[in-house]
């Protein structure tokens, strides 16, 4: 790799987010300078198919001239109005509608951030507000799942399920409980099946709650598919149960569509895919295309309608930040909303998810792979290095890295987390690139094959 200045300003100034900055300080950054479609390219002119759309996000791709436009009519327009003391702007009225007309059934009010953190961090406060206008204070404990992944900031990373993100934080907050992680591959008992792994999760789940107390449990949170955490594709019958049990309870369900929302999983949201009811929704990423930062948490009108009387006489939700709904985020999120039901994407991704998922299990074969899983346009390849015993390489042997930078070599932008590869191409992929990412993928294992028998 050539040594820019821009390689070395890096090193000497920028701090890394989520990143090991002693390894960094050495490897130094790969500078992505700018897209195209479904490519980046760096800042010599290398070209890579994005097989992660950025960080889950980019669905569009990285060159969609009608976000740019949007974003600059409303720049001359209006750069800047928030949504505090009564105030409001066009732009953010738009999308509310809009967001809320294609969001499931219900869900018809929206309150904006700009990440996904933060709309699950507004999911918390709000539950705990809701249940204190409804005289009910001692119900404020929220189940999350071990892997899922929420965001990083106090309460969400504390939603999240995975040990380094709390480790170092005193994390998770004490009302945060956190039950199993629905993978049957990772977590099944020797010899239960599939249907046996949800029955007793489940169960975990129900015994969970008598044991904390119903009436101190407001609310479940869970991803449609766990992303960061590794990509869990829900075994069958899982939510449904999951659902009958939360009901049973009086307990909120908050559906975290932060990377499974707006064409994903091969329907507009994950929701839909498993038959979820939520009471509140969280979506960002895909939302705007990733163009512009912007988030949202989508209410019911039964809690939207108690909100209202309360704050009549509790007091106002005191939760709110500068840059919710920014005017020219919720134009470029609009615009992206109305991209999405011209061009059909939900279609498309139905169209092309087929071909996908077929490459996706073409992989199962390779000795170094111990399963695939995906859904739509979103999938996992689980590194093994051992396939019957489903043991996974130790972290020292550095495999997942060893794999990413390999694919990176062959021109594809994958992502490993624990011990599987990520995939999640812009939905806008066609087959072509759906061939160079799966192409530079199985080049790279077969490459880790040798390096390991060697
Ligand atoms: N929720 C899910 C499902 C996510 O995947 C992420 C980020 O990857 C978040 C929440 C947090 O979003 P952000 O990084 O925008 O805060």
């Amino acid at each position: 790799k050539t040594e820019s200045t821009a390689w070395h300003q890096d090193i000497a100034h920028v701090v890394h987010p989520y990143s090991n900055l002693d390894a960094h300080s050495t490897l130094g950054p790969t500078v992505i300078a700018r897209g195209d479609g479904c490519y980046v390219y760096d800042e010599h002119g290398k070209r890579y198919i994005e097989g992660m759309s950025g960080l889950w996000c980019a669905s569009l791709g990285f060159s969609e001239k009608r976000l740019v436009d949007a974003a600059t009519r409303q720049l001359n327009t209006l750069p800047y109005y928030h949504l505090f003391s009564h105030r409001s702007h066009p732009p953010g009225i738009a999308l509310a509608q809009a967001l809320t007309a294609v969001a499931p059934e219900g869900l018809n009010h929206v309150l904006f951030s700009s990440s996904g953190s933060e709309a699950n961090d507004a999911a918390v406060k709000l539950i705990w507000y809701y249940n204190n206008l409804l005289g009910r204070p001692q119900k404020k404990k929220i189940i999350s799942r071990l892997h899922g992944y929420h965001g990083v900031t106090v309460a969400s990373g504390s939603l999240t399920g995975l040990a380094h993100v709390h480790r170092d934080f005193d994390l998770p907050l004490p009302r945060v409980l956190h039950t199993d992680c629905p993978s049957h591959y990772h977590f099944g008992l020797p010899g239960e099946s599939e249907p046996a792994f949800t029955q007793r999760i489940t169960d975990n789940l129900e015994q969970l709650i008598l044991e904390e107390g119903p009436e101190t449990v407001a609310a479940f949170i869970a991803e449609p598919v766990s992303g960061a955490g590794g990509v869990i594709v829900p075994p069958a019958g899982y939510f449904e149960r999951v659902q009958a049990i939360l009901k049973k309870y009086d307990i909120l369900f908050i559906v975290d569509e932060v990377i499974t929302g707006f064409g994903r999983t091969g329907r507009m949201f994950g929701c839909e895919t498993y038959g979820l009811q939520p009471d509140m929704m969280t979506v960002a990423k895909g939302l705007s295309g990733a163009y512009q930062p912007i988030s949202g948490l989508l209410l019911t009108d039964a809690i939207h309608d108690t909100l209202r009387a309360g704050s009549r006489k509790h007091g106002a939700f005191a939760h709110g930040l500068t840059y919710a709904a920014h005017p020219v985020a919720a134009a470029v999120a609009l615009e992206t909303l109305h991209i999405y039901r011209d061009r059909d994407i939900v279609g498309h991704v139905r169209e092309v998810a087929p071909y996908f998922l077929e490459k996706l299990d073409a992989l199962a074969e390779h000795p170094l792979v111990g399963q695939v899983r995906g859904v739509g346009l979103i999938a996992a390849v689980e590194i093994t290095a051992d396939k019957a015993a489903r043991k996974p390489f130790e972290p020292t042997a550095g495999m997942g890295a060893w794999i990413q930078n390999r694919t990176m070599e062959y021109g594809v932008i994958v992502r490993t987390i624990a011990h599987c590869v990520a995939l999640c191409p812009p939905l806008i992929s066609e087959r072509q690139h759906i061939d160079e990412l799966f192409g530079g993928l199985s080049r790279a294992l077969d490459d880790a094959l040798v390096h390991v028998r060697a």
